[in-house]
């Protein structure tokens, strides 16, 4: 029997459709399989949310922890910035906590010195303080005459502060309301950079 090629072309479109079916079926299995298997993966474990440090996009994150350890991190779904979504910086984050390269203790070079030392943490912010007050003392302009009239202006010239893209609007706010405490007046934003 001849075919025209009408019914030929009717034929492969069944086929093709019943073949793209098939696969379907096949890629909807293997997604609730993948589905399942990230399910069992954070399962029972402990988890709690938090904001990628990365950038000022600020995604939501659920982080997963098992016996103290983080296993796993991911877009939070129900968070309004990102709705679950992730780039592939915020993606990679567990690589950030669990990384034998990550620094966490102080490490300080003395002035000259060509070798690091570990130091602790309130050493580090004594030392911290004490040379802001220091800076501040030595630099601190309490007034101010201009064209022959004095004004009293409390600006502290020996420091400046920049703020980081990763900074959320209540972190902006009181570094802000320090850093005029301290009389600077060099407060900048790495944005503007
Ligand atoms: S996940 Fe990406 S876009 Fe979102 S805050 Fe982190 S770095 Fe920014």
């Amino acid at each position: 029997m001849g075919v025209s090629r009408r019914n030929f072309l009717k034929g492969s479109a069944i086929v093709a459709g019943a073949v793209g079916v098939a696969a379907l079926n096949g890629n909807q299995a293997q997604a609730e399989a993948d589905f399942e298997a990230a399910e069992l993966r954070i399962k029972g474990l402990q988890h709690t949310t938090t904001i990628c440090p990365y950038c000022a996009v600020g995604c939501g994150l659920i982080v997963h922890v098992k016996n103290g350890k983080v296993v796993n991190i991911e877009g939070d779904v129900e968070h309004p910035i990102n709705n679950g979504s992730l780039c592939s910086k915020g993606a990679a984050l567990i690589q950030v906590v669990n990384n034998d390269l990550r620094l966490t203790k102080v490490q300080y070079r003395a002035p000259k010195s060509d070798k690091w030392e570990e130091k602790s943490w309130d050493w580090a912010i004594e030392r911290i303080a004490k040379l802001m007050k220091e800076s501040r003392d030595n630099n601190f302009i309490k007034q101010e005459t201009i064209k022959g009239k004095t004004y009293t202006v409390n600006r502290n010239e020996g420091m400046a502060v920049v703020g980081g893209a990763a900074l959320d609007s209540e972190e902006c706010y009181l570094l802000g309301k320090f850093a005029r405490a301290m009389g600077v007046g060099y407060l900048e934003h790495q944005a503007r950079i």
